[in-house]
């Protein structure tokens, strides 16, 4: 059998059993004969998972997981073989209680029983980097290695709200900012962790309809289940949050969904893969062989003839452990809206892995999005000290975003075909017509009414 293109090799993994006699059949079938060169091009045959010079330094790390579906390009690369497949097999994916518990084990790090790095809402590396959010401002520098997923998120209203025209658009934002005129009580919204994903994504669209979230309502950080709590017993307004959630609260009646982030902003950048950097600096194979194993792990993700396996795994009660009705909805884009709202049912509106509809890479940590997170961090005033200005921007994003290791794995890969060529996807268009032109963030700002004095 010869690979003469990266396609057909592509398809051949596609297909090829992971078990480990397909393993050892790759292995051995696809060693390229000269022991000098890894790199590929699409005319030469594409080398194997494996080659000669590549042996990863070591052969296991702990990445630590939410049990949300940003997580399954790492549950699936350990629980499908391909960790193992790149060289990786004691890999280990460790469920973090929430994302403080998740920071403070990478402080620590594997040795002192801790995690090397894993799933992290944006711009968390960078912060953990500078010392921003850790204990002591320790300073932890990271290495961001890929992004993990787009889309998957949404925000959630609770009931009582029904009929009062809170859609991506809010219709009436005198009704949420004259709350506490007639109830005595602010608007009262959640995320789970401050100052990243899930505080801009309900920030982004309270703001976009006129509403302060710094001064017309109370934001702040709650885990989920006492958000849904509060959502049933009438403390809770709104929470910003992700799959598998926003199926829950439609259909266990607590409120219904307002927004998709995929409605918000499509293909939007979520949550990444980033580990310690001194760790990615001892071991840069061993960094490529699970770069390589998560990139073809988030291709198989995106496979529709995959989902309900996926489902199966991840609902596990080791992983998410939900139930797999719970799970597949989100997983074919089906998402009841509830609030006399049209339901969703694309494909292309639920989680994504691997590449958007568009052509643009999801895996490929653009510094373009690095640079928005960045950006709205300085919009709301978060950690002005770090985020001073754009020249610090960029050399923390510099530093931390590690895209060459990226294009190296998926060179060594043979995922050539989808490397993309600018560290920019360019200019970004939002539901409320925003753009944000990453040559020019200050414009951006500049374009928002509601912001940070
Ligand atoms: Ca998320």
């Amino acid at each position: 059998m010869s690979f003469s293109s990266g396609m057909s090799r592509r398809k051949f993994l596609a297909t090829a059993s992971v078990s480990a006699a397909g393993a050892v059949f790759l292995k051995g079938c696809a060693q390229p004969t000269s022991t000098t060169s890894t790199s590929s091009s699409p005319t030469s045959p594409a080398p194997g998972p494996v080659t000669a010079g590549d042996t990863p330094e070591v052969t296991s790390a702990v990445l630590g997981y939410i049990p949300i579906v940003e997580s399954a390009p790492l549950i699936i690369a350990k629980q499908k073989g391909f960790f193992e497949k790149y060289g990786m097999p004691d890999v280990q994916v460790a469920k973090q209680a929430n994302w403080a518990g998740a920071r403070d084990n990478v402080t620590i790090g594997s040795k002192g029983g801790g995690i090397d790095g894993g799933q992290w809402q944006m711009p968390m590396a960078h912060l953990i980097t500078e010392g921003a959010i850790t204990l002591n401002n320790q300073k932890v520098p990271m290495a961001l290695l890929c992004q993990l997923n787009t889309q998957g998120n949404g925000i959630a209203v609770a009931a009582l709200h029904t009929g009062k025209g809170l859609g991506v658009k809010i219709n009436d934002p005198d009704y949420i900012k004259g709350f506490e005129a007639t109830n005595g009580r602010k608007f009262k919204a959640a995320h789970t962790f401050p100052n990243v994903n899930q505080d801009f994504w309900i920030r982004y669209w309270f703001a976009a309809s006129g509403v302060n979230p710094d001064t017309d309502i109370e934001l702040l950080a709650v885990p989920p289940a006492e958000t849904v709590q509060g959502m049933r017993n009438g403390t809770m307004d709104a929470f910003s949050t992700g799959d598998p959630w926003p199926y829950r609260i439609v259909s266990e009646d607590i409120g219904f969904m307002s927004a998709l982030t995929a409605e918000i902003w499509p293909y939007h950048p979520e949550e990444y893969l980033a580990m310690r950097a001194d760790w990615v600096e001892a071991n840069p194979k061993a960094t490529k062989a699970i770069l390589k194993a998560v990139m073809e792990a988030q291709q198989w993700c995106d496979d529709p003839a995959n989902r309900e396996e996926l489902v199966k795994i991840c609902a596990g009660r080791e992983f998410f452990n939900t139930t797999t009705e719970i799970l597949t909805p989100p997983y074919k884009g089906a998402y009841k809206m509830g609030d006399g709202k049209p339901d969703f049912n694309d494909f292309n509106k639920g989680p994504l892995y691997w590449k958007d509809p568009n052509g643009n890479s999801i895996s490929y940590p653009y510094k373009s999005h690095d640079l928005w997170f960045i950006t709205e961090s300085m919009r709301w005033g978060f950690h002005k000290n770090v985020f001073s200005d754009f020249d610090a921007a960029k050399r923390i994003i510099d530093q931390v975003n590690r895209e060459d290791l990226w294009r190296e794995a998926a060179q060594e890969a043979g995922f050539t075909a989808d490397i993309p060529s600018s560290t920019s996807r360019g200019v970004e268009t939002f539901f409320d017509g925003i753009t944000f032109d990453p040559e020019n963030p200050q414009a951006y700002l500049d374009s928002q009414k509601i912001k940070a004095a």
